[in-house]
């Protein structure tokens, strides 16, 4: 049993050759087979997504099941489920459990989609590797000596490897798109604003954008159009109207497409990721659409804006874990300072501490208009240039990253290195607007590779369009 999309799930399911709870069992015997030596899932809800399926299954009798009945999907443990736990991969929130459900998780149960268990990831979503969450690394399906990318590592891996099908997780500068590439998987960040942040936490909320893991855009679509449009629970929530994604045609095979020069000439990318690209830049010639390439001179300058900018709002969304209102306390303590300063030294991981004290730096009297302020400048020249771009093309390709996933253990001991491999990925955050990785060859090891396309802000269904045409030659 292995389903490229949901359509055909629900297809099995209406002629009633398979039933939701042998789904569920599904999922739950690759979960079995692989989450001892890959780590993706923190928790596995296993009773209660037999007798929610159970439930559905009998829903479906009756016709009354929702339009995802029978999809199970995996949520990066950094989502509220009520009454569930949600750690952030870190020591500080280990026990502790939601109030509250965020409102993409409760648009898919309110379709009868099951959620199946709380996803690993990096600390607070910090991070390119999977390798700072505090309940150990996750490992890499195609080849577990490599990483799987991060924040979200553990919810590409649970769809790479089927242990569910679809997997929710969060974009705050590539953490969808990065472990897509790396796993061959698809990874959608639309645009800022189009699906509500409630009870996803916060690390940087000016970027953060929740985003979707899954095999094929069909599910993306589908996805995208029940959990997008505007809530009230989230006020930065946007109130465009969202098109019919799962309706949409492909609507033209000659678009506009736009690369950067200075990026396949980067410093540091893979050859076999450059032949690919170029082979396809090709190949996307020969079917019809124009290439141009168009100067970007920020290039350099994307990544500092981007660190100084979500380590100044982590440093300030963080402050909230103080040992008091959340999660872990540290006991030996004499008074009220020591107990904040112990609780939070303990309770966070060492790249976690690094960027609050980065964004604490920034933000201090004296230095905040030479980093932070200046940082704001930068983002609104590359947000225009980007968008100028845009205004004469249809979309902006590059690869999702410079290198396919790299072994573990190999960047930890310098962060800045880790930094680079989200050079391709966070211009898309800086400028708001949607992103796409899409699988598109392998390595020499067999390692997957992905190629980012950019669209202008609410432009998804194009992004869409071009994904459905897009074949691998
Ligand atoms: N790797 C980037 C970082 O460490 C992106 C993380 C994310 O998108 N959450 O900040």
């Amino acid at each position: 049993m292995f389903y490229k999309s949901y359509q055909q799930i629900r297809a099995d399911l209406d002629e009633q050759r398979i039933t939701v709870v042998q789904i569920v069992n599904h999922h739950l015997e690759k979960i079995e087979e692989y989450n001892p030596n890959l780590n993706a899932f923190l928790e596995v809800f296993k009773e209660e997504a037999i007798t929610k399926a159970a439930q559905i299954d009998l829903k479906l009798k009756q016709g009354t099941a929702g339009r995802l009945a029978g999809l199970v999907v995996g949520i990066k443990d950094l989502f509220c489920l009520k009454d569930h736990l949600v750690s952030c991969s870190s020591k500080i929130l280990e026990d502790f459990e939601s109030q509250i459900t965020a409102t993409p998780i409760q648009r898919l149960l309110d379709e009868d989609a099951i959620v199946i268990g709380r996803q690993n990831c990096d600390e607070f979503a910090m991070g390119s590797s999977n390798e700072n969450s505090a309940f150990g690394e996750v490992k890499n399906g195609v080849n577990p000596s490599r990483v799987p990318g991060g924040s979200s590592g553990g919810s590409a891996v649970g769809v790479q490897t089927d242990m569910c099908q679809i997997s929710l997780g969060s974009d705050t500068g590539g953490s969808v798109r990065q472990p897509a590439a790396f796993c061959g998987v698809f990874g959608l960040k639309p645009t800022y604003s189009r699906i509500s942040r409630y009870g996803l936490t916060a690390y940087s909320s000016s970027f953060d954008c929740v985003g979707i893991l899954s095999k094929s855009i069909a599910d993306t679509e589908l996805i995208l159009e029940i959990i997008a449009g505007s809530d009230e629970r989230d006020t930065t929530s946007s109130r465009k109207k969202v098109p019919q994604f799962s309706q949409s045609p492909i609507k033209s095979n000659s678009y506009k497409i736009a690369y950067f020069d200075e990026i396949n000439e980067a410093e540091g990318i893979a050859t076999s990721v450059s032949q690919m690209m170029n082979q396809t830049m090709s190949s996307l010639k020969t079917s019809g659409h124009l290439l141009e390439k168009v100067s970007f001179p920020f290039l350099e300058y994307l990544l500092p804006t981007y660190y100084i900018l979500t380590s100044a709002e982590a440093s300030a969304n963080l402050a909230r874990f103080d040992g008091v209102r959340y999660g872990f306390r540290d006991l030996e303590i004499s008074n009220l300072e020591s107990m904040y300063k112990k609780s939070r030294t303990q309770g966070f991981g060492s790249e976690v501490l690094r960027r609050i004290l980065l964004g604490t730096f920034v933000l201090s009297s004296g230095y905040q208009d030479a980093f932070y302020t200046k940082a704001q400048k930068v983002r609104r020249l590359v947000k225009d240039y980007t968008e100028k771009i845009l205004e004469e093309y249809d979309f902006i390709i590059s690869p999702t990253t410079a290198t396919t996933a790299f072994e573990i253990n190999s960047k930890t001991i310098d962060p800045v290195e880790m930094y680079l491999s989200d050079l391709f990925t966070v211009q898309a955050s800086v400028a708001g607007i949607p992103a796409i990785s899409i699988p598109f060859g392998e390595d020499q090891n067999a390692m997957p590779i992905g190629l980012q396309v950019m669209t202008a802000s609410f432009e998804e269904e194009k992004l869409f369009s071009f994904a459905k045409s897009f074949k691998i030659t």
